[in-house]
């Protein structure tokens, strides 16, 4: 029985000022000061597992201090987690549409009220966010996420076949049979909540498994969850080394899908591993992913140059870098760019580095040291590459925590390799061309990285804008005219690319959760025909 409810269309969550002085700030300080190392177990079928073989998670800008430990699963608990989550399914699936939708909003209440100080300090201490990135992640987006799920599935669950005088037609919105294995990246707190709880809402029970560099945040939501009364084993929660849980997952016949968002080469390799497997499964699984970015940021001349350089440093520096979002590359005009390089410069020099618990601080420190080293190396390599000129930054320390400096770099060869890798990291390269070239940057732009995630537009002239999102139709799932290429927002603007960026099945709308249901026609009859001949 699904009795459909009948919400209207959410409002996106206000993010909190937290300006000095106000309750919430103080709250926020007094939260943070008095961090203590959490213990994170593995949770399966509603039991807490404190195994005792732990990986200590480190503040990314404080790498002496650890702030949690993650106690991995058993080899046993693996195989656990699957048994449970399909244990635990058919009775989720029965509840009703509300019931399951219920626990959802319930959840988002809890975010964001009681737990909202907790899991935005969690992000900011365990991923090195500002307030100003983990408001609007950990609680704003999160909350989000569950209140328009809910809100397209019970959209979806309205869509009927025509029905005639002679006979019912609808549609039983399933959920997949099987489990569904969540995997999400650090990066936003957010997405992990919404790779976890979309295809539960649809009734589908769940392996969860987080990034351990998030999991702290992570953990706090799944708390938020067992608050509100989501039923033990419709997800489990499994703090496990990525490749051991990976492999038990995509190896059980009962595998029905993956909800994964992170690197385009793990997505590879899950999807590989599904190709392996393809004969033992039950059913063909659904293979949602969202995975890395290139993004660009391409400027008309007639732009408008302020405009620009601020969406520069926003798009490339706001969390370091570390959106698959971020502008990475850049195309500007020649003769606009000694006065775009002059305002990023003004802006960089203003712009604090450091502990995010300060509340000026705009840019904290790169996630781990396998990232430091990553960007540190190309830094290095690009202070003697003869193709590039550094602008700004191009250092970087680990001393007390794991920081980069915002850098500028130029290149004069447009297919330069930082113009086409993902360095996740607060590095922005740009490319100045020849004014007259303006028509030849689409191909370019195109053809220049595997990625087709995010870009931008910046011109005042509403052909050029026209010509360029027309040309750019296949370089980007999200584009973006004079706005930066950054901060999606649940509702507006529906998230997710192609290519190299995934399967494209936007996040937080009616597309994602259309993919974890498998719908059932049912035809009723009223009157069964009793002649077998035609027309009769
Ligand atoms: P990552 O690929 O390192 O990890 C993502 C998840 O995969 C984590 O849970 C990790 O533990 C797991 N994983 C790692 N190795 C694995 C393996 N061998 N088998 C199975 N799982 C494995 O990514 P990350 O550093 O956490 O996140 C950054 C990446 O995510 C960037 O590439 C970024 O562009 C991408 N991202 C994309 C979007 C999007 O919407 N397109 C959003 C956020 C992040």
């Amino acid at each position: 029985m699904n009795l459909l409810p009948d919400l209207p269309f959410p409002k996106n969550e206000p993010e909190w000022a937290y300006k000095p002085g106000t309750p919430e700030q103080k709250e926020l300080a007094r939260v943070l000061a008095g961090h203590e190392v959490v213990d994170i177990p593995t949770v399966i079928g509603g039991k807490e597992y404190f195994s005792k073989d732990t990986v200590e998670v480190r503040s990314p800008h404080n790498k002496s201090r650890v702030v949690a430990r993650i106690h991995r699963p058993t080899e046993a608990q693996h195989r656990e987690a699957i048994e449970n989550a399909i244990k635990s399914a058919a009775d989720w699936a029965r509840l009703p549409f509300q019931s399951r939708a219920a626990v959802m909003m319930r959840a988002a209440e809890i975010v964001g009220s009681e737990l909202r100080t907790r899991i935005n300090a969690a992000t900011m201490i365990g991923q090195s966010k500002t307030i100003d990135q983990a408001d609007p992640d950990a609680a704003c987006e999160l909350i989000d996420f569950l209140r328009f799920n809910v809100f397209y599935a019970q959209k979806l669950m309205r869509e009927n076949p025509l029905s005639t005088a002679t006979a019912a037609n609808r549609i039983d919105w399933r959920p997949l049979e099987g489990f569904v294995y969540a995997v999400s990246p650090f990066n936003f707190t957010a997405i992990g909540a919404n790779l976890s709880t979309a295809p539960a809402l649809m009734g589908n029970a769940v392996v969860w498994k987080p990034s351990e560099k998030s999991a702290l945040a992570n953990y706090i939501f799944y708390q938020a969850l067992q608050k509100a009364g989501l039923p033990a084993g419709v997800i489990n929660f499994v703090p496990a080394d990525a490749a051991t849980m990976t492999k038990v997952a995509l190896s059980s016949p009962e595998l029905a899908g993956v909800h994964y968002t992170g690197s385009t080469a793990v997505f590879r390799s899950i999807w590989a591993g599904v190709g392996a497997n393809m004969s033992n499964y039950r059913t063909f699984p659904r293979l949602v992913g969202e995975t890395g970015g290139k993004g660009f940021v391409l400027a008309h001349l007639s732009a408008d140059v302020e405009a620009l350089a601020i969406a520069l440093v926003r798009a490339a520096f706001e969390f370091q870098g570390q959106k698959c979002s971020a502008a990475s590359r850049a195309y500007i005009p020649k003769s606009l760019w000694p006065a775009v390089t002059k305002r990023i410069k003004e802006r960089l020099a203003e712009l604090p580095v450091g502990d995010v618990a300060d509340p000026q601080t705009f840019m904290g420190a790169v996630i781990d040291k396998a990232s430091f080293d990553r960007l540190s190396a190309r830094l290095k390599a690009a202070q003697g590459d003869a193709e590039i000129k550094v602008i700004a930054g191009g250092t970087a320390s680990d001393e007390v925590g794991y920081f980069v400096q915002p850098t500028v770099l130029e290149t004069s060869n447009p297919r330069h390799a930082l113009m086409n890798d993902e360095l996740f990291g607060p590095v922005v390269t740009v490319y100045p061309y020849d004014d007259a070239k303006w028509p030849e940057m689409f191909a370019l732009i195109d053809s220049t990285s595997p990625y087709a995630l995010t870009g931008s537009v910046f011109s005042t002239d509403p052909v050029a804008l026209h010509q360029a999102s027309q040309a750019l139709v296949n370089s980007a799932g999200n584009i973006y005219l004079n706005e930066k290429p950054t901060g999606a927002v649940i509702g507006q603007q529906p998230f997710g690319g192609m290519r190299g960026s995934g399967t494209n099945d936007k996040a937080g709308s009616w597309m994602n959760m259309l993919r974890w249901t498998s719908p059932r026609t049912v035809k009723e009859a009223y009157i069964a025909p009793t002649q077998w001949t035609f027309g009769a």
